[in-house]
């Protein structure tokens, strides 16, 4: 049998009390650890060796001889993390998403292994108040590190992670982080937590667009088997949406970054009148740090992922390409359009939700986006444009919100009703999915059985009532003021 382990990893970071001669210890080791990575990723770079055990051989007795009070440990781990830089660097160069000839360490996490510091002794406490760890060597050959005990200023969410450890329900990892954030010194402890399996309670559909995710829910019944003495409040999928504003957000920094330009240009002038390209200044890029654009976007990444995974559910979205954005702004003319939805943060988002769901005992499933929001999900006809972007028109007569027909039809997906309905594959997914017609009316191997037929039989119900295109439709088509888009809340449909 193969078993698949999943462990979530969480860091959590906890201050450290450091005395004067220790702080400057620490700032030495750092040094000296940050020159190693340095030196070893542009070889490995400019040699094409990024192999750990390669680079090790090639390096380790240099720097034991250069560093000799240094712990041997940390220049094995000085060394491991340069090839795992390095490694990161080439793969993303491949795929074209770094243009720089070598990258750029200019912080560094060092790391103690587990006979750098006490972790044995650490992980059997109850209640740990402080770590010894041992950066330097007083041994010949490195071995014998001095300790150094350094007092730990606990926080609220270390404690809850430690609580998981007294209860069996996250183990320590062996390796310690050690940290500089300012002029303060932080211990990183990284706690394995093992995934939840729980019965799902609904099951939930989400759709990353521009300004919001839309979200469809059913909550399931208590006991599966109930299906036929069902509760009609219960088999009418909640649509909602959830604000983000990531259009938004971007758009807003977008200005604020070009009044900076504008306000640097004057210190930035040629003699020939022109200005040199702002943008690559370290004043331009000084100030844009200090806007902490991104800090507010995993905010609402964060803050979205906690909404859809509160309950344990199955969780579906629609399967997301490496780069979403590109193929996304294919075929897209304006520059700001563009913009706005490069800096939307799918994959961000997505990835979120996939660990926040493991946590807590949810499950994500990935449904082709093939013709989410073209089909009825009523009818399953092909919806026609109105003259408002977020309002489809059904041939028969009436009106499906965007956002909505494309979490319903995300929910056929699931339903044996995605292989008996043609509507949603082309040619192309029909052929890489007919071995999904062998599963024709016994099992989705995604889904457990059951709930697919309880999907399955709550979507039967909600094309029977006559509201449900009520509940599809947001309102009657309107042509926005002037033509300007400003609620445009939904990337462009993807060309079908
Ligand atoms: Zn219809």
């Amino acid at each position: 049998m193969f078993f698949l382990v999943l462990l979530l990893r969480r860091a959590v970071a906890v201050e450290l009390e450091v005395t004067e001669e220790l702080n400057k210890l620490l700032y030495s080791v750092e040094f000296t650890y940050l020159s190693i990575i340095r030196e070893v990723i542009e070889y490995a770079i400019a040699n094409n060796i990024t192999n750990a055990n390669k680079l090790h051989e090639l390096f380790y007795s240099k720097y034991r001889s250069e560093y000799p009070s240094l712990n041997s440990q940390l220049i094995i781990q000085a060394i491991r993390q340069a090839s795992e830089i390095a490694k990161s660097f080439i793969e993303r160069k491949k795929k074209g998403l770094v243009d720089k000839p070598c990258p750029e360490v200019k912080a560094v996490s060092i790391r103690f292994v587990e006979s750098a510091w006490n972790y044995e002794e650490f992980v059997k406490s109850v209640a740990p108040v402080r770590i010894a760890i041992s950066p330097i060597s007083t041994g010949k050959r490195g071995k014998g590190g001095r300790r150094f005990e350094v007092w730990l200023r606990p926080h609220k969410r270390f404690w809850l992670f430690w609580w998981k450890i007294l209860t069996g329900e996250a183990e320590l990892a062996s390796t310690l982080i050690l940290k500089r954030k300012g002029g303060k010194w932080y211990a990183i402890f990284v706690f394995e937590l093992k995934p939840r399996v729980e019965r799902p309670q609904s099951i939930i559909v989400f759709d990353i667009n521009e300004n919001t995710v839309a979200v469809s829910k059913i909550d399931l019944l208590t006991t599966v088997n109930e299906v036929t003495n069902w509760n009609r409040q219960y088999i009418t999928p909640q649509l909602y949406s959830i604000r983000t504003d990531f259009g938004r957000l971007a758009r807003r920094y977008e200005r604020v970054r070009n009044a900076i330009i504008e306000r640097l240009k004057p210190d930035f002038l040629l003699p020939n009148g022109k200005y040199i390209n702002i943008t690559n200044t370290r004043e331009f890029r000084k100030r844009v740090k200090r806007l902490r654009e991104g800090d507010r976007k995993i905010g609402r990444v964060r803050y979205v992922a906690n909404e859809l995974t509160k309950s344990p559910s199955i969780i579906v979205t629609e399967e997301l390409g490496e780069n979403p954005q590109e193929s996304m702004i294919d075929g897209i003319e304006k520059d700001e359009l563009r913009h706005r939805i490069k800096q939307t943060p799918f994959k961000k988002l997505e990835e979120t939700v996939e660990d926040k769901a493991l946590e807590r005992g949810s499950k994500l499933v990935r449904v082709s986006s093939y013709r989410n929001s073209r089909v009825c999900p009523i009818h399953f006809t092909r919806l026609e444009g109105t003259n408002d972007w977020h309002t489809l028109q059904c041939p028969l007569g009436h009106y499906v919100d965007r956002d909505h027909a494309s979490v319903m039809n995300m929910n056929w997906k699931l339903t044996p009703e995605s292989w008996t309905k043609g509507v949603w594959w082309n040619m192309k997914n029909l052929s890489k999915n007919m071995n999904w017609r062998k599963h024709e009316g016994k099992s989705n191997p995604l889904v457990p059985h059951e709930i697919v037929k309880y999907l399955h039989a709550t979507l039967k119900e909600f094309t029977a009532s006559k509201e449900s295109p009520a509940v599809l439709a947001r309102g009657k088509p309107m042509t926005p003021a002037g033509g300007a888009d400003e609620g445009w809340a939904r990337k462009p449909p993807t060309p079908s």
